[in-house]
C-alpha cells in the first residue's frame, strides 16, 4: 500500500470516543423497525447506527433487504437520535444511492471483499468522493485479499479507511459461526499499525450468548471499536435472528466489557493458545469417532468370522497391520514405540469385541489388559 498511516477515527469529523461502537440491525426492515430500534440506542452509549438496505444472502428466498427506499428511514432514524449512519454498499448503484440519501459511512460486506472485480468498482465509483469507507475481511481467511480490497479503496483517493474483522467461514462446524483466527487481523495490525481496526462479534459468534467474550477479547487485543448487531425484537428478525441483541441485552454487554489502556501480550498469547485448543478438541473427536467406526467394523468381521467358524486371531493378518501402520506412522513424524503401543491398544480393543460379539456369555474384558507391556 502507498500510504502507511491512516486517519485515526478520533479524527473522522464525528466525535467518535475509543472505542467505537457501532450497532443497529442487521437490515433495516421497516420504517417503525429502525425507528423503534435506532430511539433505544441513542440512549446508549453507541456512536454510529447500522442498517443493511441490500442484503448479500447465501439463499435466493431469504429477505433480500427492504432496498433503495430505506436509505431515508434508516437516515431520519439516526438523524432524529444524533447518530452518524452506515449502510453496505455491494456495487457502484449502491454507493450511488447511499451518497445520494447522505449516509455518513459505507461498508463493504465480507462477501463483496472476496471479489477483486466488485471491489474496483465500487473504488472506481468512489473516485473524487469524500466519505469513510471500512472493509469488513473476505469471508476466506485470506490476508492478501483483505489487503487488496484495502488498497483499491486507498488508491481511489478514499482517506478515512477502517478494517472490520467479522471472522472467516470454515466446512467444519464449531461453536463461532465465522472462525475468528485472530492471528490474521493481528498480522494486518502489525503491518498497518494506524489502520483502525473494528471487531463484529455479532457475524463471529452467530449466537448471542457469545457476543460479550469475543468482544472482550478484541477491546483487550487493543482493538478500535465494535460492530454489534441489534433489534428491538431479535426474534422477530427478518435475517441473523440469532446473533441480534436487544438494546437491553447490548447495554448490559457494553457496561460489563472492560477496556484496558494498552495490549498485553498475555492475552495474544492466550487466545492462540484458546483456538489450539479448540483444534485439538476437535481432532480428538474425530479421533474418537474414527476408533469407534472401526471397532463397528471388528463387530462386524466378528459377526462373519462366527458365522463361518474361524478364530479371531488371524496372526498373519496382525503382523501385516502392525507392518503397514508402522511405515506409514513413521512416514508421518510419529515414533515407532507410540504406534505400537496405540496398535496394541486398538487391536486389544477390536479382539475384545468381537469376542463379545462371537460369545452369548458376557466376555470378561479383564483379560485384555490395557497394558501393552503384558
Ligand atoms: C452484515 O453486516 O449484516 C453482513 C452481511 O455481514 P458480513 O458481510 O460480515 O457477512
Ligand atoms: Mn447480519
Amino acid at each position: 500500500m502507498e500510504r502507511n498511516t491512516f486517519v485515526p477515527l478520533s479524527d473522522w469529523g464525528f466525535t467518535f470516543p475509543s472505542p467505537l461502537i457501532i450497532s443497529g440491525p442487521c437490515g433495516v426492515e421497516s420504517e417503525k423497525q429502525i425507528h423503534e430500534v435506532a430511539d433505544e440506542l441513542g440512549k446508549l452509549k453507541v456512536h454510529l447506527l447500522r442498517g443493511g438496505i441490500w442484503k448479500p444472502r447465501s439463499r435466493p428466498d431469504s429477505f433480500q433487504g427492504i432496498g433503495s427506499e430505506g436509505l431515508r428511514w434508516l437516515k431520519e432514524a439516526g438523524h432524529k437520535n444524533n447518530l452518524p449512519v452506515m449502510v453496505e454498499v455491494a456495487n457502484p448503484k449502491h454507493v450511488e444511492e447511499a451518497l445520494e440519501a447522505k449516509i455518513d459511512v459505507l461498508w463493504i460486506g465480507a462477501r463483496t471483499t472476496v471479489n477483486p472485480f466488485l471491489v474496483q468498482e465500487i473504488a472506481d465509483a468512489l473516485t473524487r468522493v469524500d466519505i469513510p469507507v471500512m472493509i469488513k475481511n473476505p469471508i476466506n481467511p485470506e490476508l492478501e485479499l483483505w489487503i487488496g480490497a484495502i488498497e483499491r479503496i486507498d488508491k481511489a483517493g478514499i482517506q478515512r479507511i477502517a478494517a472490520i474483522h467479522r471472522g472467516f467461514s470454515t466446512f467444519e462446524k464449531t461453536k463461532y459461526r465465522n472462525v475468528p483466527n485472530w492471528q490474521i487481523p493481528i498480522e494486518l495490525k502489525r503491518r498497518y499499525p494506524s489502520l483502525p481496526l473494528i471487531c463484529d462479534p455479532s457475524h463471529i459468534c452467530g449466537s448471542r450468548n457469545l457476543i460479550s467474550s469475543v468482544a472482550q477479547t478484541a477491546l483487550d487485543l487493543n482493538y478500535d471499536g465494535l460492530m454489534i448487531e441489534s433489534h428491538a425484537h431479535p426474534e422477530k428478525a427478518l435475517s441473523d435472528s440469532r446473533q441480534q441483541l436487544t438494546p437491553a441485552a447490548l447495554k448490559e454487554v457494553l457496561e460489563n466489557i472492560v477496556v484496558r489502556s494498552a495490549v498485553i501480550e498475555d492475552v495474544m498469547f492466550l487466545n492462540m493458545l484458546e483456538e489450539l485448543r479448540e483444534k485439538i478438541d476437535r481432532l480428538d473427536e474425530d479421533i474418537l469417532n474414527k476408533i469407534s467406526k472401526r471397532m463397528e467394523v471388528a463387530r462386524e468381521i466378528g459377526k462373519y468370522k462366527k458365522e463361518n467358524n474361524i478364530t479371531i486371531l488371524q496372526v498373519e493378518r496382525w503382523n501385516e497391520i502392525l507392518r503397514t501402520r508402522l511405515q506409514f506412522g513413521m512416514d508421518h513424524e510419529l515414533t515407532r514405540e507410540f504406534i505400537l503401543k496405540m496398535y496394541e491398544l486398538i487391536h486389544d480393543e477390536s479382539i475384545l469385541q468381537q469376542t463379545q460379539m462371537m460369545n452369548t456369555q458376557p466376555v470378561d474384558s479383564s483379560q485384555f489388559p490395557v497394558d501393552s507391556k503384558k
